[in-house]
């Protein structure tokens, strides 16, 4: 069945931009609305080990994940961060949907991410 999911990434939980939300409420009221089949938390996609992460998470999910939301940086950064494990792992990248959610709420964060989804 196809998934649809959540990845929130938040420069190592260090950066100002991400400090005005709870990232685990967040990630919470998108669960308990039922609006998405799986959530994780990633301190740094763009680091080497997040394309580790891609490669290792897309090998088994690639078919499966309908569409992937990644809530973090600015979309088009991320697009250009991402291209090679997408690649790497066939996955198709027009199912990557990039949202900016930097210096925003838990609210506002919530409400940016429900656009895409
Ligand atoms: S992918 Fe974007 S949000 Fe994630 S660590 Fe890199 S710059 Fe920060």
């Amino acid at each position: 069945m196809a998934k649809k999911g959540v990845i929130l990434c938040v420069c190592q939980g260090t950066c100002p931009s991400f400090q005005q939300m709870n990232i685990f409420e967040v990630l919470n009221t998108l669960r308990r609305e039922k609006l998405v089949d799986f959530v994780a938390i990633h301190p740094q996609l763009c680091a080497d080990d997040g394309d580790t992460f891609f490669n290792v998470f897309l090998a088994g999910a690639k078919d499966s994940v309908e569409k992937l939301v990644v809530a973090g940086c600015d979309p088009n950064m991320q697009k250009k961060m991402f291209r090679d494990a997408f690649e790497a792992t066939g996955f198709d990248k027009a199912k990557h949907t990039g949202v900016d959610i930097r210096n925003m709420t838990t609210e506002q964060a919530v409400e940016a991410i429900k656009k895409v989804l």
